[in-house]
């Protein structure tokens, strides 16, 4: 029998800000769907927080049992510098900053950004598809959308119609935002505007003549508007109605909120039961933005070449790090609770690698049948990522006391508690072992901070020579030490 039978998970819905009991629309399978990245530079860690927030849901659903087609975009167009639809398209300004083509831009960081995802080992979506590859099903929706009477078109550009849609229907449900307040908070249009309000976004844009990201439509040769591409393939692939929606707390406005607007124009259906917004992270405290330089790539942390953190982490750590916080908190990024981090999952694999050596009795000592139940209480309460570790731990530190002759466990016991450790760290929070590789990459940082130690040593006792030696020598196997105010830090 499958296991969501006897699980009942909650979900915290976004809608409905309060816990709901999950049911989905057909018994067994589930649709989900979740705004993937725009891929214009090198996918940032917040995004990643977010993307491996719903690997976990997407992990767990599965290991319930259920079957998920999981869904998540790539924006490859439409997506404007201001979400106020203007500005240049992401996705050309880059093209034309480096002197390639759109495309180009799109494929260089679709790889990075699936790369990044694999090292983190985060599952493929069932469904990957791109705005590009779905104008035909966008204009169809924009030309019933006009045909319902809540779009309106000024010159070869087509937006929606905000305040018509409001008299029959409520817009600002899901962020929880009411229209006359942000009529009341936005300034007068310019004059430069279509836009019959301010509120009003666009379905269709006409493209100036510099605009190379253009395809004809029944209004003008030009490109969809962002918000739409959302609704064309959660409904293309997932039907009018389907069960999850996910993405990033940014997004709930104004990008889903209009998603919701749209499809009830196009279809007067509410497309999504179940909407998650996962939370942002910090960085020592502050919010992350290229422009302050409180920012770090995700591969700047595996490879420890960046001004933030003392060392290299690997992704998995990384990982096990978010995993920590749940997905709706927000959560602060450093140096030492990663380094906290570190030890935590290490502690929790010495533990793994212990269970197969571990002498087995007439009793145990500990409530297995329990202690594996709560770590499906955690996990049914809203993906409760940090209660699941903590139980693992608890598993650990069982695990060590059978070790130690402190506690026992019998044969049978010892299965479950293998086959339930097992099932949560490697299949729904989708950890690895860390292979050889990583583990040298630990006795290394280790061999490395003594050689930095002794360099510092002979640098006190002007032993020029031997401080030179030990940096050059480094550096020829591709060791760099950097010396800072706050010591000296290596990267690999
Ligand atoms: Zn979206």
């Amino acid at each position: 029998m499958e296991l969501y039978k006897n699980q009942q998970l909650q979900i915290y819905n976004s809608l409905s800000k309060k816990k709901e009991t999950f049911t989905p629309i057909h018994d067994g399978s589930i649709g989900m769907y979740v705004c993937g990245p725009t891929v214009y530079n090198n996918v940032h860690l917040g995004n990643c927080r977010t993307f491996l927030s719903f690997d976990l849901v997407f992990r767990y659903l599965k290991h319930l049992g259920y079957k998920v087609r999981y869904v998540r975009n790539i924006t490859d167009a439409g997506h404007l510098e201001n979400d106020a639809d203007s500005g240049e398209d992401r996705i050309a300004k880059k093209a034309r900053i480096e002197e390639i083509e759109p495309m180009e831009v799109v494929q260089r960081y679709t790889i990075d950004f699936h790369n990044t995802m694999a090292k983190f080992n985060a599952l493929p979506p069932s469904i990957e598809p791109t705005a590009t590859g779905h104008i035909i099903e966008q204009i169809g929706i924009i030309e019933e959308i006009l045909k319902n009477g809540f779009a309106y078109e000024r010159n070869g550009s087509v937006y929606f119609d905000v305040l018509k849609f409001n008299e029959t229907h409520h817009y600002g449900k899901l962020s929880g935002r009411n229209l006359e307040d942000m009529i009341a908070h936005t300034r007068e249009l310019d004059g430069q505007s279509d836009k019959k309000n301010p509120q009003d976004f666009a379905l269709w844009k006409k493209a100036e003549p510099q605009h190379i990201m253009r395809w004809p439509s029944p209004w003008s040769d030009g490109f969809p508007g962002w918000h739409l591409e959302c609704t064309a393939m959660s409904t293309k692939y997932l039907g009018e109605q389907f069960d999850i929606h996910g993405g990033g707390m940014d997004l709930k406005f104004p990008h889903h909120e209009c998603e919701i607007a749209q499809s009830e124009a196009f279809c007067n259906t509410n497309p999504v039961n179940y909407w998650m917004h996962a939370n942002m992270l910090t960085l020592n405290g502050q919010k992350m933005a290229k422009s302050t330089g409180n920012n770090i790539l995700p591969n700047e942390i595996f490879s420890g070449e960046n001004t933030v953190l003392a060392k290299p982490f690997s992704p998995t750590v990384t990982k096990f790090f978010m995993y920590q916080a749940h997905y709706r908190s927000i959560l602060d990024f450093s140096s030492d609770a990663l380094e906290a981090a570190e030890k935590g999952y290490n502690r929790l694999m010495e533990a793994v690698n212990q269970l197969d050596k571990l002498p087995t009795g007439n009793e145990t000592s500990m409530d297995i049948a329990t202690w594996k139940q709560s770590c499906y209480d955690a996990m049914n309460d809203d993906f409760n990522s940090p209660i699941l570790i903590a139980q693992l731990f608890e598993a650990a530190k069982f695990i060590n006391s059978v070790k130690d002759n402190k506690a026992s466990v019998t044969k049978e016991d010892l299965n479950t508690l293998k086959t339930t450790l097992h099932a949560f760290i490697f299949d729904v929070l989708g950890l690895q072992e860390e292979t050889t590789d990583n583990q040298n990459t630990g006795k290394l940082s280790g061999t490395v901070e003594l050689l930095i130690k002794l360099r510092n040593e002979a640098r006190a006792n002007k032993d020029f020579a031997t401080s030179d030696k030990i940096r050059d020598e480094l550096a020829a196997i591709g060791i760099q030490l950097k010396d800072a105010k706050e010591g000296t830090t290596f990267s690999l």
